[in-house]
């Protein structure tokens, strides 16, 4: 072969990985795991990944559990909070994991709030190259959104979630006496995704919550468990017809786009729920004005959220040239026009030329905002 001469060599791969999970979802659930595990032979050796509220709460009896079983398990706890997602808490959790010599015949046990599900995700989908990862979850935005989808990440001073990559959970284990610990300002975070469920996919769950919103907030065990289950449900149906976000998960995005851009401006001074909440009555506007859906399943979407106790309005000293701005940046604008998904009624999303990714015009969006 002279040097100029190229050649080609094919690499063919065709990996058909079936990637199937269970949720299983109910009281005293916990109790179960490490039976289940071990009796499913997942691994040898456990780090339960969890943080420093949710460890004293449900870690320890979980890592006794595991013991009690028989098998070599070790508590990983790292600081809560946002500000710990990020790339210093995943290395350090990879040097305990390190230090404690697990290799790949362990797995990760992801127990806590969306923050623990995202790092201690990422923990197992890197290390030693990939690891099973059983998902935990223990705040209802962490039951009813990111426990499902396999996404997983950590923060970086130049945005969220800008590093990570898709691992999905070997399981989820969904144990509602966890959620009776929580605060209602958790509680309310996890009702803006439920909500925005109810629009994008199911007029019925919509309706429910108007009807019993008050016994959520009383931890009322039917209503949380129900509210769950649908939520669970929706997500998983549109993740799994759509795993890689071509379409169909576009939806998903309902209220984010206009949500994101206001939880930027806000210098996360606004908590990830009510910036949904204000984006989704934002973008209900929008669709409103658009013809998409009617006056009257937008006043219902407003009255919903402050049922829910979370805000409506996008805060007055907000400009909406910046918000349009951040909004470009955003993953989700293309070629510099924005795009979003609009509910076309109370349970459907609307969708032009087969796409449910809508293009909107700036005026349209300052009119609104
Ligand atoms: P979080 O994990 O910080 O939990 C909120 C607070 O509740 C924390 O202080 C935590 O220690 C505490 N807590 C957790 N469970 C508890 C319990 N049962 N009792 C008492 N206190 C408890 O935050 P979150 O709201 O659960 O999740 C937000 C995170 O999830 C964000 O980082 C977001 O990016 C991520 N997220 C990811 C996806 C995804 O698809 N991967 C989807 C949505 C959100």
């Amino acid at each position: 072969m002279n040097s100029k001469q190229i050649e080609k060599i094919s690499v063919k791969l065709e990996i058909r990985e079936d990637k199937s999970y269970d949720i299983h979802i109910g009281g005293g659930i916990l109790e179960r795991i490490p039976g289940e595990v071990k009796d499913a032979g997942l691994a040898h050796r456990f780090a339960v990944v969890t943080d420093s509220n949710v460890g004293p709460l449900y870690g320890e009896s979980l890592l006794e559990g595991f013991r009690k079983a028989g098998l070599d398990t070790h508590m990983i706890a790292f600081p809560a909070g946002e500000k710990n997602k990020n790339r210093d808490t995943k290395a350090w959790i990879e040097d305990r994991m390190l230090e404690l010599t697990m290799g790949r015949d362990s797995a990760v046990i992801a127990l806590g709030g969306g923050v623990t599900g995202d790092i201690a995700g990422f923990v197992a989908a890197t290390y030693t190259r990939g690891l099973p990862c059983v998902q935990v979850p223990t705040t209802l935005v962490a039951c009813v959104d990111s426990s499902i989808g396999g996404k997983t990440a950590v923060d970086t001073p130049h945005g969220k979630n800008l590093i990570g990559s898709f691992h999905q959970p070997w399981r989820v284990y969904i144990d509602i006496d966890t959620l009776l610990t929580l605060d209602e300002k958790e509680i309310r975070e996890g009702l803006a995704e439920v909500i925005k469920y109810g629009v994008i996919r199911d007029e019925e769950l919509f309706s429910f919550l108007e009807k019993n919103m008050k016994a959520v907030f009383s931890y009322d065990k039917e209503a949380l468990g129900y509210t769950i289950r649908r939520g669970c449900e929706i997500k998983a149906d549109v993740v799994e017809r759509d795993e890689r976000e071509s379409n169909l998960r576009k939806i998903l995005n309902f209220g984010h786009t206009i949500g994101h851009a206001v939880e930027n401006l806000s210098d996360y001074g606004m908590s990830h729920g009510e910036a949904i909440s204000v984006g989704m009555v934002a973008e209900g506007r929008l669709a409103a004005e658009m013809g998409l859906w009617s006056g009257d399943e937008l006043a219902r979407l407003e009255a919903l959220v402050k049922q829910a106790g979370l805000p409506s309005q996008v805060p007055e000293s907000m400009d909406a040239r910046k918000i349009i701005d951040t909004m470009k940046l955003d993953k989700k604008s293309r070629g510099g026009r924005i795009e979003m998904a609009l509910p076309g009624s109370i349970g459907r999303m609307a969708e032009i030329d087969g796409s449910y990714g809508i293009r909107v015009d700036e005026p349209l969006i300052v009119q609104v905002i």
